[in-house]
């Protein structure tokens, strides 16, 4: 008999408990029957889970022991990738492999424990009692700071003085919870770990196709002809997803890496060349000047789908650094002018042959016409030749039958122009014609396992769910202001616009806020949410704390002490809070910055009058629930197993805070009390909302009987709607986030379904649940050219049959909207075309262009000398002290982390902490001979911030560069060490970068940056 691997398991779990039955089935040689011990996982439960580190989502299989009864607790003894899993297909990169020392590792917190002001220890407490200490400082503190209405006495209910973290590696079920827990609180001080990672891309990515996300999926990777891999490095932070770029390679792809260093992903690409950290835009600005220049340009796209042929306002203007509206005394652009010339009509004027002045097309390629490949070569030190191979390869995708992609990451984001980075890219994909294209795309690939789901849930300062804008003070002070401002009009005839249809997602959204409080006469409870002043990101709120403007801080599930730039800053500001409430199932440096570790930690307990209240929660494999993966599908995992000690799921710590919080409020009264006895909070257990009745209300659901104009009942009250489409926005349907409308459907849960069936081109539709809508690529429509037909026969998505858009994926675009109809591709914009020119979308310009770091190794920026870094760059006076020059600190440090290591999980890993159990640093040939260090000296690198201790790895990776006329030396930061830890003690390389972020979205500038370099 003859059984696959995965066959065998689903046997042997099955009951067939004996060796001899195995063998009675032919599975065993002969020789096996003489053996005693049994197969370890003959008894075992088998789960589906999904790896808890990053967005790749592979899948898990967790075997449990423990048969279910009362008295008896299940535990996870082995866990394996999952052979059906369309992605990893049953591989784990050797975090995933190490998973169960992560469940298991003796740095998981299993008590509640407080640690009190001045103290030196922790102290356990009862759920309790931490809950009612905790509750108490929270309403004390709302109390005193509650702002129900500004100074022209518009709502804005807003608690400043308490921030919060949230989680990424949680389920979006807890991030839904934290959302609704948050907001009815007032908190608008919050921020997640996509602002420290992609939060540009959010912007770039929406600013020109209209979504934030990763345009395709890890498995559409193989379906590419030329891989260009910038800002990011696959093969270790993403290594089972990277294998569909080596599937591709097999098939004849080249596989293109620039980067600072020769790193992992460099090793198995065709061709590797260096750039300067922090130059990216000079080398892609090339790209578009080279690619412009050689007429490497698939017109028929370019000229249909984009806005190409757009005029653009007359008052729009680039010199000498600057775009037209800079108010220098703020520090900000007036973007007025950055717009389309409208008809009277109100729909953009064009040019479709592309001879006006001031079309897209002609104001593009003048402002890239300064970025010749010898100011290319100059200003990144990329060899002349080696860009202009990467410009060659780019161009030969300019046709139908040949599509290039690019794998991006946080090399390109976490800079002050992180966002324009990849915007310069986006731009290059949409001349090629590679969006919507499979193989194609811009592929951003994201760090944390579920924080695409963070993200999609709104859990940043100025967001609400499926990127809906939390309501701004000034901009929409009322209900219609606010539906006013973020309804588009299209701009081009016949276009979808699918913003258009924003007040049926935000009376969805309000009904599930607010249930039957929310009624057309208050305008759905509307003035209860919070509104906004200003953006309140991690940067900003620890500036304040720092500042002492701040009380309490609750952190869930993150790290902020070693995941936030300048950490004597963040560990300063973090002693002058009242109270700290970390949730997380592992100890972190968060909990413990009060500790004294010597140099990496020096302070004194006794100073610091912070009380600390630590609160277990579970892990992935602890609870049900479903995460995002990169490419955002939406996959349900299963639990295996009951937490450690008293740990519980976030949503139960979140649900009994919050009915305490409730309970205070119903007693006692309090400013803003409200919002909060008027929220939603219909759930079995108050104190502990399920997974699956969080995962009902993201779908949504119908609250009375929804019918046609006919008067046809559509969907009964209180049934499940099949997506986003069935919302309305009279009050009859409830959803908490629209754009995962259709995850859980009167046909059940769709994010645990497990059909891996290949329907073309590696399309896995059956598997998980794909926001939005199931569909796998985005702007998939693009894929065909303006009459429909696929532009290339070999990689054919969608096609219009004659009556309706069909194929392998679910269509992009309104499925009956014939091609004569003018509909373009980009539905989410009104326009209807991918944007060459942003218009108005970002603050520091329409067209990217080349600012130097803030710590700039050239002091200068020979494109525009008066305007070396971004003018549109937020710096607060106590980070501009902090800046180093060039002078003092020489050398460019750059951040990047290992494969064997996630962030600053894995550090609580035997197996992790076994494969990279030292901290160290990598610096090239020359500049470790200039300075007398060898190989496995001990060297102190430091900052204007701060300093690390750390082993030398001297590499021929990173070579001195040639820049501006003067030698450029870069040395490389991995990140991963620090106090909590079961491998050797570390120092938090965050003491280095400075607290200055991206321009759009104030993602730190952790990749370029001044260090100085000494032999300690
Ligand atoms: S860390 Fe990423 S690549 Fe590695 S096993 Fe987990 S999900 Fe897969």
């Amino acid at each position: 008999m003859q059984l696959s691997r995965r066959q065998l398991f689903k046997v042997s779990a099955g009951g067939l408990a004996a060796t001899s039955s195995m063998a009675t089935l032919g599975l065993f040689p002969t020789a096996a029957l003489a053996e005693v011990r049994q197969y370890k996982l003959t008894r075992a439960k088998e789960v589906r889970n999904t790896c808890t580190y990053c967005s790749v989502g592979c899948g898990l299989l967790m075997y449990s022991l423990g048969d279910g009864a009362k008295n008896a607790k299940a535990e996870i003894m082995h866990i394996e990738g999952d052979p059906d899993h369309p992605v990893s297909r049953g591989s784990l990169c050797p975090k995933g492999a190490g998973l169960l020392d992560f469940i298991h590792s003796p740095n998981r917190l299993k008590y509640p424990e407080v640690r009190e002001p001045g103290t030196n220890a922790w102290k356990r407490i009862s759920w309790h009692e931490a809950i009612e200490r905790v509750a108490r400082h929270m309403k004390a503190d709302r109390d005193a700071n509650f702002v129900a209405k500004n100074a022209n006495g518009v709502p804005v209910n807003r608690w400043l003085s308490t921030s919060m973290l949230t989680a990424s590696a949680s389920s979006n079920e807890t991030g839904i919870l934290t959302q609704k827990f948050m907001r009815a609180l007032g908190i608008i001080a919050t921020d997640a770990q996509a602002r420290v990672c992609h939060g540009p891309t959010v912007a770039a990515l929406a600013a020109t196709f209209g979504r934030g996300a990763m345009t395709n999926s890890w498995v559409d990777i193989k379906n590419a002809d030329f891989i260009l891999v910038m800002g990011g490095n696959p093969a270790e932070a993403h290594p089972v997803g990277f294998k569909w770029a080596i599937e591709a390679k097999k098939k004849g792809a080249r596989i293109v890496v620039v980067d600072p260093r020769f790193n992992r992903t460099a090793a198995v690409a065709d061709e590797f060349m260096p750039i300067r950290a922090g130059s990216d835009i000079v080398f892609l600005g090339g790209v578009i000047n080279w690619l412009i220049a050689n007429d490497k340009i698939q017109w028929d796209y370019v000229k249909a789908f984009t806005n190409a042929t757009f005029i653009v306002n007359e008052g729009f203007s680039f010199s000498e650094g600057l775009f037209s509206g800079y108010d220098e005394a703020k520090g900000r652009y007036d973007r007025s002018s950055w717009s389309y010339e409208l008809d009277d009509k109100g729909l953009a004027k064009t040019d479709p042959t592309l001879s006006h002045p001031r079309c897209v097309w002609n104001l593009m390629k003048a402002h890239y016409a300064r970025y010749t490949p010898d100011v290319v070569t100059d200003l990144t030190g990329t060899p002349k030749d080696a860009f202009l191979r990467v410009c060659a390869h780019l161009g030969e995708t300019a046709v139908a039958t040949r599509v290039g992609t690019i794998l991006y990451a946080l090399g390109w984001t976490q800079h002050t122009v992180g966002a324009q980075n990849i915007r310069t890219m986006a731009m290059i994909q949409l001349m090629l014609g590679n969006i919507g294209m499979p193989g194609g795309g811009v592929n951003a690939l994201r760090g944390h396992s579920n924080i695409q789901g963070l993200s999609d849930l709104g859990l940043l300062s100025t967001s609400l769910p499926g990127y809906l804008t939390l309501p701004n003070e000034q901009a929409h002070p009322d209900f219609a202001s606010y539906l006013a401002k973020n309804t588009p009009k299209a701009l081009q005839p016949g276009q979808l616009n699918y913003w258009s249809n924003t007040p049926k997602f935000m009376v969805s959204l309000l009904k599930w806020f607010w249930g039957k409080n929310a009624t057309a006469e208050n305008n759905w409870g509307y003035d209860w949410l919070p509104k906004w002043d200003k953006m309140y990101d991690i940067l900003q709120l620890m500036e304040m704390m720092y500042q002492g403007q701040m009380n309490g801080f609750i952190v869930q599930g993150f790290n902020p002490l070693t995941s936030l730039p300048d950490f004597n800053k963040t560990s300063a500001a973090f002693a002058k809070l009242k109270y700290m409430v970390v949730i997380d199932p592992m100890t972190t440096e968060t909990s413990s910055f009060w500790q004294n570790h010597g140099e990496a930690n020096n302070v004194d307990p006794a100073k610091i009058q912070t009380e600390v209240f630590r609160l277990p929660s579970t892990c992935f494999a602890e609870e049900d629930g479903s995460i995002v993966n990169s490419c955002r599908w939406l996959q349900w995992h299963w639990k295996g197993a009951e937490p450690p000690g008293e740990a519980k799921p976030d949503q139960e710590i979140l649900g009994e805070l919050f009915v305490a919080l409730r309970k205070l409020y119903q007693d006692e009264g309090g400013p803003g009390a409200e919002t909060i006895l008027n929220l939603s909070w219909p759930y079995r257990d108050p104190a502990a909302p399920s997974p699956e009745e969080l995962a009902k209300e993201m779908n949504g659901r119908a609250l009375s009987d929804i019918t046609d104009p006919t008067g046809k009942v559509l969907f009964k009250k209180g049934e499940q709607l099949p997506g986003f489409a069935a919302l309305r926005d009279d009050g009859s349907t409830l959803s908490a986030c629209w754009i995962f409308s259709g995850c859980w459907t009167e046909a059940g849960n769709q994010m645990g379904r497990r059909d891996n069936t290949d329907v073309g081109l590696g399309n896995t539709p059956g598997w998980s649940w794909s926001w939005p809508a199931n569909r796998r690529i985005l702007y998939n429509r693009a894929s065909s050219d303006a009459q429909g037909k696929p532009w290339d026969p070999k990689r054919v998505l969608i096609s219009w049959t004659g009556d309706k858009w069909a194929g392998i994926d679910v269509p992009d675009f309104k499925a009956d909207a014939a091609p004569d109809t003018g509909m373009n591709p980009f539905i989410m914009n009104p326009e209807g075309v991918g944007r060459l020119f942003a218009a108005d979308k970002l603050v520091d310009g329409p067209f990217p262009e080349h600012y130097e770091p803030m710590e700039s190794p050239l002091g200068t920026n020979p494109l525009h000398p008066k305007v070396v870094t971004s003018p549109a760059v937020r710096l607060f006076a106590s980070d501009k002290e902090r800046l180093g020059k060039h002078d003092e600190f020489p050398y460019v440090g750059t951040t990047y982390r290992l494969t064997e290591h996630f962030q600053f999980w894995t550090k609580n890993v035997r197996l992790n902490a076994i494969a990279q159990p030292e901290q160290f640093v990598e610096i090239g040939e020359t500049l470790a001979a200039e300075k007398g260090i060898k190989a496995g000296d001990t060297v102190k690198v430091s900052s204007k911030r701060g300093f690390i201790k750390a082993k030398a790895v001297v590499t021929k990776r990173v070579k001195a560069l040639k820049v501006n006329g003067k030698t450029v030396h870069q040395i490389g930061i991995p990140l991963h060490w620090g106090w909590e830890t079961v491998a050797k003690k570390g120092y938090l390389s965050n003491a280095l970068p400075p607290a200055i972020g991206d321009c759009n979205t104030q993602t730190p500038e952790y990749k370029a940056f001044l260090v100085n370099l000494e032999k300690a």
